[in-house]
């Protein structure tokens, strides 16, 4: 029997909440193991991990168990708008159509909207194997442009979402302030998006108190400047002092680089690249995401490996969106961080963004496995390990790892699913990543609370009853 660690660092006392969870097979932080029993505290934070251990008195999983998956880009009303927006009418089959068309619909979102559609995704979520999400809120304030009654009320009603449908969550509430490069003030249905630094401070503020009085460690908040074209560098550098008093550490997250018009842009107005822009004007280290940072140059991919920063790849929705193809191969061989979005959620899976990355690399080198790392082999694990690495540091929580003091969460694969039949270990995994195109998944448990049985959330039929109702009223 091997003792993996002991919650030695936990400083308040805590029972168990639950009797102990046995697997067969388990992907722990020191690789595949066998027989591995994992006890889970009152706070649904994991007290003990033991390989070789028996079986008796626990909830036992045949199939083999991972860490909960990590989506670390979300803006969840978009959900109701995937596949919308697909048509080859002249003049609306661009990126800058299509945000037309989310703009239009945005007028229409009220909170309610926002706390059905959000859960119902986040149900989704679960169902594939993502255990915590990253939330880019921006959608603060009225159509018309007023805030709320309370200033925080759309996030209020995300974390109400993941609450209800049992996801972990980091919220990042946007600062938004000018239109484009230029500060071309924001207007039209953008205003529900604008909120400056003084807006953000208010927001926290106000979501500190349900926010750190949930369980440990299932919330955490962050910050996000839209981007360089929606906020300007010197508000950037003052929402980056936010962070630093009232949240030391929190993860800031940012859009750059996404589509070419974009670095077109910002070359017309400062004749520097959104990337490099970004660092010589912030000071970037580990606590950065960096989302999408498709379009980089040498010297801006060794900047940003050099930083620790994560990148935020989200692959489904830069594929629908026409962004381009990300560096990665050049990226990860630089040693570059990355981990996983659904952004737009098009697609929302890990399998798929996982098997996209790698295609697209695929795709224009003519080569196969090329992401995976050499010494390790498999394309599969590789993948899974650095999006649970990056994922985990880009939302500032303690999950991605089997491991004593991280949340228990973990995803138990269908043993039985045809895709998986005879594989074992990292195979597993490479099967799951490219072949799985019928859901794997049998259990998902986040803070030691099965979410989702058999394939199915608990909470699937009437949230998604609800999900239509409000849909067809959002489009009739
Ligand atoms: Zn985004």
């Amino acid at each position: 029997m091997a003792i993996i660690g002991t919650r030695d660092e936990v400083v308040r006392p805590t029972k168990n909440a639950m009797p102990d969870f046995f697997f067969d097979t388990a992907l722990l932080p020191t690789g595949w193991a066998e027989a591995v029993r994992l006890t889970v505290a009152a706070d649904g934070l994991i007290a003990a991990v033991t390989a070789g251990a028996s079986p008796e008195g626990t909830d036992r999983f045949a199939g083999p168990v991972l860490p909960g998956l990590i989506n670390l880009h979300s803006h969840a009303h978009q959900r109701a708008l995937a596949g919308l927006a697909e048509r080859a009418d002249p003049g609306t089959d661009s990126f800058w159509a299509w945000r037309q068309t989310m703009y239009a619909f945005l007028e229409r979102l009220t909170p309610d909207d926002v706390e059905t559609i959000a859960t119902q995704l986040y149900v989704e979520m679960l169902e594939a194997g993502y255990t915590s999400v990253a939330e880019f809120h921006y959608l603060h304030n009225q159509p018309d442009g007023q805030p709320y009654d309370d200033p925080a009320e759309m996030a209020v009603r995300l974390a109400a979402a993941a609450d209800r449908a049992g996801i972990g969550l980091t919220l990042l509430p946007v600062l938004y302030t000018q239109a484009g490069f230029d500060g071309t003030a924001v207007a039209g249905p953008q205003r529900r998006f604008r909120l400056d630094v003084d807006g953000c401070a208010v927001v926290l503020d106000r979501l500190a108190t349900p926010i750190t009085g949930s369980e440990a460690g299932q919330h955490a908040l962050g910050l996000a400047p839209h981007s360089l074209r929606a906020a300007a560098p010197k508000a950037v550098t003052e929402l980056v002092s936010l962070r630093d008093q009232v949240l030391p550490g929190a993860p800031i997250h940012i859009h750059v680089a996404e589509q070419m018009k974009e670095v077109d842009d910002c070359l017309a107005w400062c004749r520097r690249r959104p990337v490099d822009l970004l660092f010589d004007t912030q000071s970037v280290d580990a606590t950065w995401c960096l989302i999408h940072a498709t379009h980089m140059t040498m010297e801006e991919t060794a900047r940003v490996t050099a930083s620790g920063a994560v990148v935020g790849l989200c692959p489904s929705t830069e594929a629908n969106l026409g962004d381009g193809i990300f560096p990665a191969e050049r990226f990860l061989r630089q040693g570059g961080r990355f981990g996983i979005g659904s952004d737009s959620h098009v697609s929302v899976g890990p399998v798929e963004e996982l098997r996209w990355l790698e295609y697209a690399q695929r795709l224009t080198t003519h080569r196969r496995a090329v992401l995976a790392d050499r010494s390790r082999g498999s394309t599969g694990r590789c993948l899974i390990d650095w999006a649970l690495a990056g994922g985990t540091r880009a939302s500032g929580r303690p999950i991605g790892a089997l491991a004593v003091g991280h949340r228990a969460d973990f995803v138990v694969l269908d043993g039985q699913a045809p895709a998986l039949a005879g594989r074992t270990g990292d195979t597993l995994l490479d099967s799951w990543v490219f072949s799985g195109n019928a859901r794997a998944i049998d259990t998902v448990v986040v803070g030691g609370r099965s979410v989702v049985e058999g394939g199915r959330h608990r909470a699937a039929s009437p949230v998604a009853d609800a999900y239509r109702r409000c849909v067809a009223h959002l489009l009739g």
